[in-house]
């Protein structure tokens, strides 16, 4: 996942300094040393994220934060404020300014990154709802864009920590921002929390009679849990702790004692990037336009995937992202209503799209193409995730048999699946783009079928 961030600072090396870290980690970079001179930029070039040193002369960064979140064009983007380390008055500032999170000066390494990498998926999450609906409107919906509004009332958050007054401090902190339940302390707890649609967990790492790094894990191993939002809590000094969190999936971290602004910024962060994640998958399972909705499966019908891949495919070659499709076909679909009947068929075909709409991501979307062939566009995804999300979803075919729901029995699907990338070579439009997709599917069936091939790879294995 990369992104172009704009970093903000009057003074120059300041700037250079974090320049050169993000560059190391492959993100673009764009520079600005005044308030004005970011607007222009931001106005400009529409980066993903912008980190706003807080002292400025001239225009400050809370003045300048104030101005980017009172700018339809560009409320959406991200602000990370750059404050000195104990001005508390600073980041409440901040807070009221509208900034998404903050780094301390001076910068380390791990918690830029961290900031970094979690507000880039908020982005991108935020960018396909903003892409969407773009779409609908290009396809004639009166659909406006909703504005989202955290109420703390239905925002459920799950906190598990044992030390009971530490506990009490972040209820305090939060208390204005979600609901925070608790749940008696155990191993099992990652278990529990399946039963309740949680918008955010924070977990503890230094738990003596629980092991919070457990936890997290088995979170994010059960389907029902396995995109909530994970905030950790842990010691300055527990690093390996935290690079194994980070390696797991967890989303961010905080520092105990924790402060309070950062937890209120990092736990707001999670829960919006939740909301519109959860937005996205709405679309998918409710088909509320019948327009863009295949009545067999409820997936986006291929009018709108076409029309959709056409505004991602122009955005991607324009930022110089790199998006992925997936192609699926049926392995001998024929046959199944040869066997079993038409409905039989139908069934499959509906049970088929649950299954690909459980295993993709929010940012995914997936369609039906037509007959037994379906897609997944990825946006911003390389091929390496691109790999894994459709392995995921041949497995997750294969892996069990299907219920027609009449006498026929359990019937066993497999689905071949070509994959395409951009980014590699120069693809013209996106029609070549499917082509190329179509390509690898044909060859994933002269292989064998129940496989996945990339475009220009060949076989990835099955
Ligand atoms: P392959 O592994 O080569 O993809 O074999 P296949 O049998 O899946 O491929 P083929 O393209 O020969 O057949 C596709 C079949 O899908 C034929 C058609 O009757 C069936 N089909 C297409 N749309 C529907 C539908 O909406 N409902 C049902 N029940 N069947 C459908
Ligand atoms: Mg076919
Ligand atoms: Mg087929």
């Amino acid at each position: 996942m990369t992104a172009r961030i704009l970093v903000v600072d009057d003074v120059l090396p300041n700037a250079k300094l974090l320049e050169k870290k993000l560059v190391d980690e492959y993100f673009d970079v764009l520079l600005a040393t005044s308030g004005p001179e970011a607007l222009e930029i931001i106005q400009r070039e529409q980066p993903d994220i912008v980190l706003l040193d807080v002292m400025m002369p001239g225009m400050d960064g809370f003045e300048v934060c104030r101005r980017i979140k009172g700018n339809p064009k560009t409320e959406h983007i991200p602000v990370v404020m750059v404050t000195a380390l104990d001005k508390m008055s600073d980041r409440m500032a901040g807070l009221e300014a509208g900034a998404d999170d903050f780094l301390s000066k001076p910068v380390k390494d791990r918690a830029l990154y961290a900031r970094v990498r979690s507000l880039v998926r908020l982005k991108v999450t935020m960018d396909e709802y903003r892409n969407r609906v773009a779409t609908e409107m290009s396809l004639g919906s009166e659909e406006e864009r909703q504005e989202l509004v955290l109420k703390p009332e239905d925002t459920h958050v799950l906190l598990v920590e044992e030390d009971q007054k530490s506990a009490d401090a972040i209820r305090k902190s939060l208390a204005k921002t979600c609901r925070i339940s608790q749940l008696p302390m155990g191993d099992d707890i990652a278990e529990r929390a399946r039963e309740k649609d949680y918008d955010l967990v924070i977990v503890s790492l230094n738990m003596r009679h629980a092991d919070g790094l457990r936890i997290c894990s088995h979170l994010r191993s059960f389907e029902e849990t396995r995109q909530v939002p994970i905030l950790v809590l842990v010691k300055e000094a527990d690093t390996k702790l935290l690079v194994r969190a980070m390696e797991m999936g967890v989303n961010d971290y905080l520092i105990i004692p924790t402060n309070e602004m950062e937890l209120v910024a990092r736990t707001r962060t999670q829960l919006k990037r939740k909301r519109f994640a959860d937005r996205l998958r709405e679309n998918l399972h409710v088909s509320l336009r019948l327009a863009t909705t295949d009545a067999v499966t409820g997936l986006y019908n291929r009018h709108y995937m076409s029309s959709h891949l056409e505004t991602l495919f122009a955005a991607s070659k324009k930022g110089g992202k790199v998006m992925s499709l997936a192609m699926l076909d049926i392995d001998h679909f024929k046959a199944v209503n040869d066997t079993y009947g038409h409905a039989a068929g139908d069934a499959v075909l509906a049970e088929f799209a649950r299954r690909i709409a459980r295993n993709v991501r929010g940012v995914d979307l997936p369609a039906r193409y037509g007959g037994e062939e379906f897609v997944v566009i990825m946006p911003e995804t390389r091929t390496g995730d691109a790999l894994l999300i459709a392995e995921r979803l041949r497995t997750a075919i294969a892996e069990a048999p299907f219920d027609a729901g009449g006498e026929e029995g359990p019937i066993k699907i497999t689905v071949s699946i070509g994959l395409a990338t951009t980014g590699g070579q120069e693809i013209k439009t996106s029609r070549d783009f499917m082509e190329l997709a179509d390509q690898a599917l044909y060859q994933a069936k002269e292989a064998g079928r129940n496989r996945v091939v990339v475009a220009g790879a060949g076989d990835a294995g099955s």
